[in-house]
């Protein structure tokens, strides 16, 4: 199940959205990025990486939704970083005394039983502007921008030419904008041109969320978003590929489009703001 995607790198696709972990060889271990969805998946995770003699000796997360935020017991207890804005979210959330049951309603109900929140969202931010994560193995830069979620951030493996891209470049998803933020189609817009300043580094593409993508794709589906969000801008959709509805995305797609025009919709009413 885990995929060999660059030297060092691997990935493990859980079906669920087609969501990517990603394993990091390091020099004592693995780091793990985003580790998977459902407990079982991060059990036979767990074991691949037993066998192939590696134990995780640091995490990552992305970004702050649930999704990026699972862990299983049998990972170990290495510590799981974030950006200190994605820790700051994850704080928020789990000083709620009914996190659990927020977050338990933000589940998929065709696969929350297969979910455990068991060690859910322990992540320690890194101090604020950190530029690489601290773990003893290949240097990964950390691109924080805000586009999808507070703290988001990209990774990048320079000397793997890999970049793990959290939910932004998917193939399969359209961009999902922070609808919380003060500009969430600027600061969207913005992050992109920041991961296009590094588009000459990666050969490898790993979104979180996807089909994992050669060189020609950074670009490709940097494009691709660009014009989603200025469609998005604009009141319309750009024809985008990714709305069509497939066996994997359920069709749902277009229910998240309609809601991201609406709220921007809202927004500009509420500010006053012409068109
Ligand atoms: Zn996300």
């Amino acid at each position: 199940m885990l995929k060999q995607v660059a030297e060092g790198v691997l990935v493990r696709q859980s079906e669920f959205l087609q969501s990517n972990a990603v394993v990091v060889q390091g020099r004592t271990g693995v780091l793990l990025v985003d580790p998977g969805i459902e407990a079982s998946e991060m059990a036979a995770l767990a074991n691949d990486l037993r066998e192939l003699g590696q134990s995780v000796v640091a995490g990552f997360s992305t970004h702050p939704h649930w999704d990026h935020l699972l862990w299983h017991a049998e990972l170990s207890e290495a510590p799981r970083y974030g950006t200190a804005r994605c820790a700051a979210a994850i704080r928020d959330l789990l000083s709620k005394a009914d996190w659990n049951a927020q977050v338990a309603e933000a589940l998929p109900p065709e696969i929350a039983e297969e979910i455990s929140l068991d060690r859910f969202g322990l992540v320690t931010g890194l101090p604020a502007d950190t530029a690489q994560i601290p773990w003893d193995g290949p240097e990964i830069r950390i691109i924080e921008h805000q586009a999808h979620a507070p703290g988001h951030a990209a990774l990048l493996i320079e000397e793997r030419g890999v970049l793990v891209a959290g939910d932004m470049l998917s193939d399969v998803l359209i961009p999902f904008l922070d609808l919380d933020a003060p500009d969430p189609i600027e600061d969207y817009l913005a992050a992109l041109r920041l991961i296009e300043g590094v588009a000459d580094d990666v050969g490898v593409l790993v979104p979180g969320h996807g089909s994992v993508g050669g060189a020609d794709q950074v670009r490709a589906r940097i494009k691709q978003d660009r014009a989603y969000v200025h469609a998005l801008r604009d009141g319309g959709d750009a024809g985008d590929p990714r709305l069509r509805p497939t066996a994997q995305n359920g069709g749902w797609l277009p229910g998240v489009h309609e809601w991201q025009l609406e709220s921007l919709a809202g927004r500009r009413e509420r500010d006053g703001a012409p068109g």
